[in-house]
């Protein structure tokens, strides 16, 4: 695929059926542009593995490419079977608290007994009070209460998965944030230098705060800092409603529509997709839409007509990133799925009115600090002067973002000298990282330095107009203050 090909990124889970060699670069040609590592079904030693395969994977395809790790975070889920339990409607399933230590390795001599690491859950529970599992697949009531143990009668039929969700609506879990194996992926993630961690169940800004510090304790063994950058996954009704404090601590967020669907009323999950990437993008932080996105390309070689539409649909929002699931980590399809995801995206990004979102933005995005105003203004000039890119050198990775937070119809060309931000742009909506090379000089070296790699990748052409953007001096961060015109010779 052309690297100029969408603008819309996409996020691919990692599993059984994508994590070999081939296929990430398989993948990473038809359009994956982050890969996720889901530690609710992983952990450090296989993850290791999976890490030096991205790495060698982004090496050969000479492109920049994101690792988001995506930690389980205060999930309640259930052990202790190992296949998937046969559910007739009706069937009586007794759910055990359990420590959870040594939890996932159980095996319950009574296949319709399940552990769970939610501790107290007779008192949790009332009988009669609603229960979920599998993400709302199977819905139940308490029917009999016992020392730590519920018995839940479950109304429908089906197949409950191994390690499935157990939600009970409306209860405050009393687990911490983080659990000893959160701590230790967090750690695992930080020293292997990924470029995301992703957070489950964040309820408000403590709960990031509480792992950047732990991120600050981490000793990286290259003695660099910890660049990670974090992402909250808005989940629960308390996320929800502390969005705008979380999408300010956070550095992006995730609308992980998964837990969320069972969390609030269904029929809520559409409003707050589409009221999370707005609050995201005027924050000029990243925001994936996840889950279910083209969830029966699990089994067939085509998606459902709405799954496309949902799809289109949060583009249309402006995501920033659309993100998949089972669809590649265990899907027959993990290719054809991204392939699918890449032309749906193309089929939305021509049709996009640039211009309009633009003119529309409120003034919160055009006025305030200079970086806004100016990043503003030259995207105007852009429009203004037909240019085909917008160039912008960017030491943190943020000039980049307020540029990208105007959805451009153009191209968004990143320079920085920061590998870290080199892979971590590979998120950001419309915008193409690269890495500048020379030693810094002055401004016309680095403004001939830029265009001619971006003529050398085949970006822009001999006579295309491009609009720099950047600060100065340029030793200064966050000093976003200057607007060129240059024409490519
Ligand atoms: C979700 O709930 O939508 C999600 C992405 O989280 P997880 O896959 O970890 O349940």
């Amino acid at each position: 695929m052309n690297m100029l090909d969408k603008r819309t990124k996409i996020v691919a889970t990692l599993g059984p059926a994508s994590d070999k060699p081939e296929t990430l670069l398989e993948l990473l040609k038809a359009g994956v542009n982050v890969f996720r590592l889901n530690f609710s079904h992983s952990n450090p030693d296989a993850a290791k593995a999976t890490v030096e395969r991205i790495h060698a994977a982004r090496a050969a395809m000479k492109m920049p490419v994101a690792i988001m790790a995506d930690i389980k975070g205060p999930a309640v889920r259930m052990y202790g079977y190992a296949k998937a339990l046969p559910i007739e409607a009706g069937c009586r399933l007794k759910i055990q608290s359990r420590p959870s230590e040594g939890l996932e390795a159980l095996v319950s001599p009574d296949p319709y007994t399940v552990y769970t690491n939610l501790p107290d859950l007779d008192s949790l529970c009332a009988i009669g009070q609603r229960i979920l599992l599998m993400d709302g697949y199977f819905a139940g009531s308490v029917v009999a209460r016992d020392r730590d143990e519920i018995t839940v009668e479950i109304g429908n039929p089906g197949e409950l998965r191994p390690k499935a969700h157990l939600t009970i609506p409306n209860v405050d879990y009393p687990i911490p944030f983080l659990s000893d194996k959160d701590i230790s992926d967090i750690t695992f993630a930080v020293e292997s230098e990924v470029e995301y961690i992703a957070l489950s169940f964040v309820r408000n800004a403590t709960d990031i705060e509480e792992v950047r510090r732990l991120i600050g304790r981490v000793r990286i063994p290259s003695g660099r800092k910890p660049a990670v950058k974090l992402i909250a996954k808005i989940e629960s009704a308390k996320g929800l409603a502390a969005a705008d404090e979380i999408v300010k601590a956070a550095d992006g967020i995730m609308v992980a529509r998964g837990d969320m669907g069972v969390e609030i009323a269904i029929e809520t999950v559409p409003i707050a997709q589409k009221k999370l990437i707005r609050t995201g993008y005027l924050e000029a932080k990243p925001v994936i839409t996840a889950t279910q996105m083209l969830e029966s390309m699990i089994e067939s070689p085509m998606p459902t007509r709405a799954e496309a539409s949902d799809v289109a649909n949060a583009c249309f929002d402006s995501t920033s990133a659309v993100m998949l699931s089972g669809e590649t980590a265990i899907g027959r399809y993990p290719v054809k799925v991204v392939e699918t995801m890449s032309a749906i995206i193309r089929a939305v990004e021509a049709e996009f009115d640039y211009e309009n979102f633009h003119d529309d933005l409120p003034p919160a995005a055009r006025t305030g600090e200079l970086p806004s105003v100016v990043s503003y203004n030259a995207l105007s000039v852009a429009y203004e002067v037909g240019a085909k890119g917008l160039v912008v050198l960017t030491e943190t990775g943020h000039a980049a973002q307020l540029l990208s937070r105007l959805r451009p119809r153009m191209p968004i060309f990143a320079f920085t000298k920061e590998e870290s931000v080199y892979n971590q742009l590979a998120m950001n909506w419309g915008v193409y990282p690269f890495m500048l090379a020379g030693p810094e000089e002055s401004m016309d070296a680095l403004v001939a330095e830029t265009l001619e790699s971006c003529k050398y990748a085949g970006v822009l052409q001999k006579g295309d107009i491009a609009v720099f953007v950047a600060g100065l001096p340029l030793s200064r961060r966050g000093t976003t203050n200057m607007i060129r015109v240059e024409s490519v010779g």
